[in-house]
């Protein structure tokens, strides 16, 4: 247990929590999810079920019916071709990652996974004895890693490679070159790649381009979405991946070890959510697209700030080393002194140093606050720790 990590969205979640408690005020810039409803087409197809008696076990790796809804649903919206017996149903798309990681890696096998990045990669590649290699995402390539120093660090213990686009915490989103870049590594030494695309639907402009779809490639990918994010589902715990081939019977007896199913009124729900209307979705994306311009530029007004242009998800990740502040420190001191909870770059590798995460999924009205909490804080408070 000493090798596992956590994601400290969670831990800020309850401090602020706590501040509320006492009665202070805290605008909630820290978790990662849509702070709107879950549709209402969604939710009637979830009442219907249980009223119907979906209240039972169902098969390990998920309905059926949702596993072909999910293989047309990467027919229309990846291009891609998916064998409905290669879909995974999981509670939540995290136990993807997680039985993934289980699955495939030995001791001492290498795991590259972006960092800054999603912090549970890291904690899961320790966990089972793999040895984590992080791909550096840096701010002048704008969050994309250097596809020179990828291809250095590869070695022959190398196993999985981890990429997230669009990506938290930074909104960066990889290139088709670049993912050229790693699709040609995956096949030249025959690796697996766990391609996170829980954001694939939060993209500002272009077109979502999925690893998966490039020649040789489903066959090596772990493909890892769900409906979290895209139709505000957090708290339903449903996600799914779509597995190479040979993984599935594996990956099928890790969930009747941890989980047995995921539950089932859930999973019909999750076909209205696929098949049903998508206005909704792009609703958030516009009403994200608003704030975001907001954040972006209010941090840029920040003195010792700046930020760029995040081009999905609904996180900015500023620089804030010119304000003299470590990450921890700016973060700790938003919280409980401006009543402003954000993340510190830290809690998602060591790479995050001199940076914040704020999630831009809350009201215009509260980002505006939050914004002028932060300056009267940067105006009047000094760093006790000098980075
Ligand atoms: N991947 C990334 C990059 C995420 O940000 C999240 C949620 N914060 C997940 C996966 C997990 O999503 P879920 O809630 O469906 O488990």
């Amino acid at each position: 247990m000493n090798h596992i990590g956590q994601e400290t969205a969670f831990e800020v979640l309850v401090k602020a929590k706590a501040l509320e408690a006492q009665g202070r005020s805290v605008i909630h810039l820290e978790i990662g999810e849509p702070d709107f409803d879950t549709p209402g087409h969604i939710v009637a197809a979830a009442q219907q079920a249980l009223e119907a008696g979906a209240t039972h076990y169902g098969p390990g790796a998920g309905l059926p019916e949702l596993r072909q809804a999910v293989a047309r649903y990467l027919k229309k919206w990846r291009g891609l071709d998916v064998d409905p017996a290669t879909v995974v149903i999981t509670p939540g798309a995290k136990p993807i990652m997680f039985f993934a990681i289980l699955a495939l890696i030995n001791p001492g096998d290498e795991v590259m996974y972006p960092d800054p990045g999603f912090p549970i990669y890291e904690s899961m590649a320790r966990f089972v004895g793999g040895t984590p290699v992080p791909m550096v995402l840096r701010e002048e390539r704008h969050f994309r890693f250097d596809p020179d120093e990828f291809r250095s660090r590869v070695t022959d213990k190398t196993r999985l490679i981890i990429i997230n686009s669009p990506h938290n915490p930074t909104g960066g989103v990889l290139t088709r070159a670049d993912l050229e870049a790693i699709a040609d590594v995956a096949r030249e030494r025959d690796l697996i790649v766990l391609s996170d695309e829980i954001y694939a639907r939060l993209l500002y402009s272009g077109e979502h381009v999925s690893i998966a779809t490039f020649d040789g490639m489903l066959q090596r990918t772990v493909l890892l979405d769900g409906w979290s994010k895209t139709w505000a589902m957090t708290g339903w715990r449903l996600g799914f991946g779509v597995f190479p081939r040979e993984l599935v019977p594996h990956v099928e007896r890790l969930i009747s070890n941890s989980v047995s199913c995921t539950a089932s009124f859930a999973q019909e729900a999750a076909i209205s959510a696929l098949e049903g209307p998508q206005d909704a979705v792009d609703n958030m994306r516009d009403e994200f697209a608003l704030r975001r311009h907001a954040i972006v530029a209010g941090l840029n007004a920040l003195p010792g700030v700046s930020c760029l242009e995040p081009e999905g998800a609904f996180y900015a990740f500023p620089n804030i080393t010119k304000t003299g502040f470590s990450s921890r420190e700016l973060a700790d001191r938003l919280l409980q002194e401006a009543g402003v909870a954000c993340l510190s770059g830290t809690a998602f590798g060591e790479y995050g140093e001199g940076f914040l995460r704020f999630s831009y999924a809350n009201s215009l009205e509260n980002i505006q606050e939050a914004l002028q909490r932060m300056r009267a804080l940067l105006a009047s408070a000094q760093p006790v720790a000098r980075t």
